[in-house]
């Protein structure tokens, strides 16, 4: 897609509002940057928003816009209605156990903010939460409607949920999507209930692969990810929000995978007692952070 002076807006930092950054790394014409305040990465001159909603379509969801990596359509063909223990589940066996130790009455509710096409609600229907979803694409939304889950189609500054609506909320790949992500972590902090469970998975800006790769690393999507945490930015910005017990793991890929299925990892422990399992752990565990490229975060309001 080719794009016009016109099109780009400049921004300071999301975080800190300082406008004192440096340029990191060049990709299609757009720049990341790094705040020379708080160390948070983000693009600048981005698109405007009404521009980057455009790239939002049916396309986007199949795997033919911006973001080549994804085909939530075919996740759902895949995913939707498997017995497996996957990913999803292990996330949703890590949300329970958070959510148990405080006195919430169940069944748990749960939201996932960019819920897609529903191959994670589909899964946490399963483990027992009452699932809604915010989307902002019809088109992805409609597929989760057919799974009975209730769906908004708004952006978060539009949903109009009262104060202390959820046990738990969920934003898979999101953040790094979202204009101004204080703001949207401030209003999503407003709607957990006092106990519940914020559980986020983006890019992880410290990771091998990006020192590794510079620019042609894959999770700059310059046109739709506009900030790119890292384990102390997302800290950063969780802690000045008001959460509490942050955790970012990087348990979120295949050799993890691999620990879940043989049973060496099962949840909700963090890491296996027993000694053998335990060293197996350890060795998978640090290949692992050498080629993941993701965190997967967890806080409590
Ligand atoms: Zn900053």
């Amino acid at each position: 897609m080719q794009f016009q002076k016109e099109d780009f807006e400049t921004v300071h930092c999301d975080f800190c509002g300082a406008d004192n950054y440096s340029k990191r790394y060049e990709k299609r014409g757009f720049w990341m940057v790094q705040c020379n305040n708080c160390g948070l990465v983000y693009t600048n001159p981005r698109l405007k928003q009404e521009k980057i909603a455009a790239l939002y379509d049916a396309d986007y969801f199949q795997g033919h816009g911006f973001d080549k990596s994804i085909d939530y359509v075919k996740d759902v063909k895949e995913h939707v209605s498997k017995d497996d223990y996957s990913l999803e589940d292990w996330d949703c066996d890590n949300i329970l156990s958070l959510l148990s130790q405080s006195s919430n009455i169940q069944p748990y509710k749960l939201l996932e903010v960019g819920c897609g096409t529903g191959v994670f609600l589909d899964k946490a229907k399963k483990h027992g939460f009452d699932c809604h979803g915010l989307e902002l694409s019809e088109y992805a939304a409609n597929f989760v409607r057919q799974m009975g889950i209730p769906v908004e189609t708004k952006a978060i500054e539009n949903a109009q949920y009262p104060d202390g609506s959820f046990d738990a909320i969920v934003m898979r790949e999101v953040i790094e999507h979202l204009p101004h992500p204080m703001e949207s972590l401030k209003t999503i902090h407003s709607w957990l209930k006092p106990g519940g469970v914020l559980f986020m998975a983006t890019g992880n800006y410290d990771c091998p692969e990006r020192r590794l790769r510079k620019s042609d690393w894959f999770y700059f999507m310059p046109e739709g990810h506009l900030n790119i945490f890292s384990n102390r930015t997302m800290h950063n910005y969780l802690t000045k929000v008001g959460f509490r017990r942050i955790s970012v793991t990087n348990q979120g890929d295949k050799l993890m995978d691999m620990l879940r299925n043989y049973k060496i990892l099962t949840p909700p422990d963090p890491k296996p007692r027993n000694i053998f399992k335990r060293a197996v752990f350890i060795i998978v565990r640090s290949i692992n952070h050498f080629i993941s490229s993701g965190m997967r975060i967890y806080a409590v309001k």
